[in-house]
């Protein structure tokens, strides 16, 4: 379909789309700001689709340090996406699709591709209209009867990388119509404390700047660390010709789950129907978020749960994982109190001395040999003293070779990773089964989304501590990895008091491990966190949480 076939299209169904855009400094939280309205829209009835556009060159971040761009999320068909993807699953519940992220490295892969191909026929080929027509066409696809698609353009207005993307939501506000379409812009009023006062001078030369690009703004929500005196809405609003109240204040809040009670006061979501024209619509229900704020205010207790990763200097690495032990803890009343240990130092260091005082024991995903041995100290430190240990993907490997090497006494157990010569109990995976179509991989192929990525189905043992976990002997969950525990193992490791109790349907990948004879030791080969909500918390955290308050009790 042509692109202006796209917007003949959508101009006869109803999708209202909402652009949201960021000024004056980065990390203003313009993910959680786009999750949290569609909470409130979707609580007053609407459906909503998150979508984020990232102008970095490369494909996806599934190739990128955690430290560059902190964890990688990866939706149930298996896309690897921005972390803002976790944020918008986790509060609208709408599971992400890969038509709900692009980046300018896959925008200008498909304009390359068709101009190899021919399909320009003989036209030069240039950033407008080709590359803005693919970020329209981005933006258009995969419609059907939702009510508003809201778009984050990832960036800070004024980077270079951006301004196709301005250029193409101009061009769109041109040609679906103002009515059809919402600007808004996130911006930060810094506090100057010897003045005492909340300056407006960045958002006015932030919107100056969008209204270049030829964007008017119709809302602007403003990062404040304290209350924005009327006087300042007024200015910002005189100044860069946004109604007074669409001058949205969005203060700092105690947790990202207060974010949508707090903009729903502020009259965000009304401001957005009063924008398009919406009448009658039944007033925001967040009765259910209210109910989080209030457990993670007032809970029973606190339980601290040790997280032993590498990349432990930069939590976002962690997002979803953090996140899906909080839900965790709200399940069961309680705050969750996460001791992050850093694998590595853990290896020069005493594992009692740094393990003795948490009552959970996490081990989460990773790549690469840095810290492992730490990791798997952790994990001996939980097996032999029964503290409760979730092993997620490379955590479950970890912990598979730690019982191989301690348990078992095979000593140089370990994985071809970063290991050849090991005994390579965890081994590269070349082939596996996707929807009855093999996958192959070898050795040297590229490193960019060939890993078994995505949902993919696991059976359970029945009796296995995890079929009752999630009361069901069929489960899907999302995976992100390379290398896989090689089942030739499984009579050794079940004479060492490891069972597999989950594998894949045709029983060639063992998904789960567990040891039978410990109050709860779990490791998954996939990863549940990406999957846990706050309205829907993932039954293993729920559990493993729980088994940590009780053992807290022992401590
Ligand atoms: N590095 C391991 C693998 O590729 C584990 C990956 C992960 O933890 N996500 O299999």
């Amino acid at each position: 379909m042509t692109i202006n076939e796209k917007i003949k299209n959508i101009l006869s169904n109803k999708a209202k789309f909402i652009f949201i855009t960021g000024g004056v400094v980065s990390s203003l939280g313009k993910g959680l700001a786009s999750a949290s309205l569609a909470t409130v829209l979707q609580s007053r009835g609407f459906k909503v689709r998150l979508r984020k556009l990232d102008p970095y060159l490369n494909v996806d971040p599934g190739t990128m340090s955690p430290y560059q761009h902190g964890e990688v999320f990866v939706t149930d068909d298996g896309t690897e996406a921005d972390l803002d993807l976790g944020h918008y699953e986790r509060f609208s519940g709408v599971p992400a699709k890969r038509a709900d992220s692009v980046t300018t490295g896959i925008i200008y892969q498909r304009v390359i591709d068709k101009e190899r191909h021919g399909d320009y026929l003989g036209a030069t080929i240039q950033v407008v209209p080709h590359v803005t027509n693919e970020i329209k066409d981005f933006i258009l696809s995969d419609i059907t009867d939702e009510d508003f698609v809201l778009c984050e353009i990832g960036g800070t207005v004024g980077d270079i990388e951006g301004q196709p993307y301005l250029e193409a939501i101009r061009q769109l506000a041109y040609e679906l119509g103002r009515e059809r379409i919402m600007f808004i812009h996130v911006t930060l009023l810094p506090y100057i404390g010897a003045a005492g006062e909340l300056k407006t001078k960045p958002t006015q030369h932030s919107v100056k700047q969008l209204q270049e690009y030829g964007i008017q703004p119709d809302m602007i929500l403003c990062r404040s660390p304290i209350q924005i005196p009327e006087n300042e809405k007024r200015k910002i609003a005189l100044f860069c010709n946004v109604r007074e109240e669409n001058v949205i204040a969005a203060l700092d809040a105690s947790s990202i789950y207060e974010v949508p009670i707090n903009y729903s006061k502020e009259g965000m979501d009304d401001a957005v129907c009063r924008y398009f024209g919406l009448k009658d619509v039944p007033a925001a229900d967040l009765s259910k978020w209210e109910h989080i704020v209030n457990v993670l205010k007032n809970p029973e207790g606190t339980v601290t749960i040790g997280v032993v990763g590498k990349y432990t200097q930069l939590l976002e690495a962690y997002k979803s994982l953090n996140e899906a032990l909080v839900h965790g803890g709200i399940a069961n009343n309680y705050k969750v109190k996460i001791k992050w240990i850093d694998s590595e130092k853990l290896e020069g260091e005493d594992a009692e001395a740094e393990l003795s005082d948490v009552s959970g024991i996490l081990v989460p995903g990773g790549f690469g040999q840095r810290g492992t041995e730490g990791k798997i100290k952790a994990i001996k430190y939980a097996r032999e003293n029964k503290v409760p240990f979730l092993g997620i993907c490379f955590g479950m490997q970890m912990a598979v070779i730690e019982t191989m090497r301690d348990v078992a006494g095979i000593k140089n157990a370990g994985t071809t990773e970063f290991s050849p010569d090991c005994e390579a109990v965890v081994g590269l995976m070349t082939e596996w089964d996707k929807d009855g179509a093999k996958q192959i991989r070898h050795k040297d192929g590229d490193l960019g989304g060939t890993m078994r990525l995505g949902a993919y189905e696991c059976e359970l043992e029945s009796g296995s501590k995890v079929a009752q976990i999630y009361g069901s002997n069929k489960i899907s969950e999302r995976h992100r990895h390379r290398y896989e525990v090689n089942m030739k193992y499984e009579s050794v490791l079940n004479k060492s008091g490891m069972s597999i109790t989950g594998r894949s349907p045709d029983g060639k990948l063992p998904e789960i491990v567990e040891i039978k004879d410990h109050p709860w030791f779990i490791g998954v080969q996939f990863h549940p966190e990406l999957k846990s909500r706050p309205l829907a918390p993932h039954p293993l955290f729920v559990s493993f949480v729980k088994a940590s308050i009780n053992n807290s009790r022992l401590i």
